[in-house]
């Protein structure tokens, strides 16, 4: 066990409640995981496959029948997830589902609005650095709100483009698109659906459907939602959070997700138990267990600490390394601060502390975690590309200023983090049997797992985490920052000296 932060660790909670993060920290026994699992893959309508698990190699997913290929292996919903900051210049997604939403006309005028603004996005979306202060983006957004309905409609002739200069689009345009008064030509083909708005009344989070809304609310975002409806000291509290994992590592996002999610858990499991029992509803030392089963989606994901966990980067040298960790713990810290300011909870104390913050993060760090979304805006311009020609010109009057205005961004699809439970027991191999691969009826978040060549009964599925057609040294070096490595049979067959 490690552990062993004790004396150094700057938390105090660790040693106050070290005994209940041991438990929390202790992987759960094969039973557990067993039923956990089972539950699960009921729930997902998941009859093909099953989870095992041994203590030396851990979970591994197999195959309970044949999969010819191309055919759908898994679809996994997703327990955590959120979308890197500096995409939502780019893409307007449910923050639940993660689908677009609101229509193509809006998601085009909303990014040029943005970029016009000068918050390009076309950066990379490096998971760990957020360009775009919290801030801006609000406040960028509120300024689009304020336009949309101050501003009626402008009409718009062809000559609106004429005079533009660098690609830029007319403002008036842009708002136009944004507030609906302009419509363009075949997006009735690709109709998104409409928005939904947080009913805690804040201004980051929209959604796909009420469904989406409340499944939100109920699960993480009424404990982070800095809304009107928040506590002004809870709301300032919760701000400086975002703020600080935005200007840092927009990782800490994902943390706090799972911590309110774990509380919220909580709440609901006492309520439960408060109405089953309503004479016996004692608190405190008989609610550590209802937290132990809160946590359990979360025991099932995590291996070590973040500032352990992580790859040493190329230009950090390895006599820094002491020093580099203890900076990322640092921080974690930092972040944890202003997390429990925000949303402490005293009878959810242990999942404040350090050891146990520095868990979940490091769930993420170490899992093959990517959430993408095809972006509709793509398949858009596709098709108005693929018209035959007398509608395709007539079209491109009014898109292609527009395409040529998104230039290579057109297509920027929808980019976060996600945890996605069953699909993280699927273990690696640089010659798969399966692919993450969407396909075109999948819109939103989910994880799409695809039979990459026919897999018989009994067979383990495997993924790629990383690209498999690079060199034998190039791959064992990028899945070092998985923790392991691979031996696979291509990288038996390929191991040098062998
Ligand atoms: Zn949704
Ligand atoms: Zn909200
Ligand atoms: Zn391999």
């Amino acid at each position: 066990m490690e552990g062993g932060s004790g004396s150094s660790s700057p938390c105090p909670l660790d040693k106050e409640f070290s005994d209940q993060i041991a438990v929390l920290l202790s992987p759960p026994s094969p039973e557990s995981i067993k039923d956990y699992y089972d539950e699960l893959m009921k729930t997902r309508k998941c009859n093909n496959l099953k989870i095992n698990f041994s203590n030396s190699s851990g979970k591994a997913v197999y195959a309970i029948k044949e999969f010819e290929e191309g055919e759908l292996v898994l679809k996994d919903q997703i327990l955590v997830a959120a979308q890197h900051i500096s995409n939502k210049v780019d893409c307007l997604v449910c923050s639940y589902c993660f689908r677009f939403i609101g229509s193509i006309e809006l998601q085009i005028g909303r990014k040029l609005y943005l970029q016009e603004l000068g918050l390009s996005a076309n950066k990379e979306c490096k998971e760990s650095l957020s360009r775009f202060p919290e801030k801006a983006c609000t406040r960028v957004l509120d300024d689009i709100k304020k336009h949309s309905v101050s501003n009626g409609s402008h009409g718009i002739g062809s000559s609106t483009y004429t005079n533009s200069k660098d690609n830029s689009i007319p403002t008036e345009v842009l708002q136009s698109l944004i507030n609906g008064n302009m419509s363009l030509p075949y997006t009735n083909l690709f109709a998104l659906p409409s928005i939904f708005y947080c009913p805690g009344g804040c201004k980051e989070e929209h959604y796909c459907s009420k469904l989406c809304t409340d499944l939100d609310w109920e699960s993480f975002h009424s404990l982070l939602c800095t809304g009107r409806n928040t506590e002004p000291s809870k709301r300032d509290a919760i701000l400086k959070f975002i703020e600080h994992s935005n200007g840092t590592n927009d990782i800490f996002i994902l943390a706090a997700k799972v911590i309110s999610y774990t509380i919220l858990k909580f709440r609901k499991l006492k309520r439960l138990r408060f109405k089953e029992n309503e004479k016996r509803a004692k608190l405190d030392e008989t609610d550590f267990p209802l937290l132990l089963e809160a946590w359990k989606p979360v025991s099932m994901g995590f291996k070590k600490r973040w500032w352990d966990c992580i790859a040493l980067p190329d230009d950090v040298d390895s006599s820094d390394e002491a020093s580099f960790r203890m900076q990322l713990r640092d921080l974690a810290f930092t972040s944890l601060q202003l997390l429990k300011e925000a949303i402490f909870e005293d009878e959810c104390a242990p999942l404040f502390s350090l050891e146990i913050y520095g868990h979940i993060i490091g769930m993420f760090e170490l899992n093959n975690l990517d959430l993408v979304v095809a972006s509709p805006v793509e398949d858009y311009f596709i098709h108005i590309d693929d018209l035959p020609s007398p509608e395709k010109v007539e079209a491109e009057k009014l898109t292609r200023p527009l395409l040529e205005s998104l230039g290579d961004e057109y297509s920027v699809c929808c980019q976060g983090t996600g945890f996605y439970p069953l699909q993280s027991c699927m273990n690696h191999s640089c010659c798969p049997n399966a692919k993450a691969f969407k396909r075109d009826e999948d819109k939103d978040g989910q994880a799409i797992i695809i039979a990459a060549r026919p897999i018989v009964e009994g067979e383990e599925i495997t993924i790629s985490y990383i690209d498999e057609d690079l060199p034998y040294d190039e791959r064992q070096t990028l899945l070092a920052d998985y923790g392991f490595r691979c031996m696979c049979p291509r990288c038996l067959e390929e191991m040098p000296g062998m």
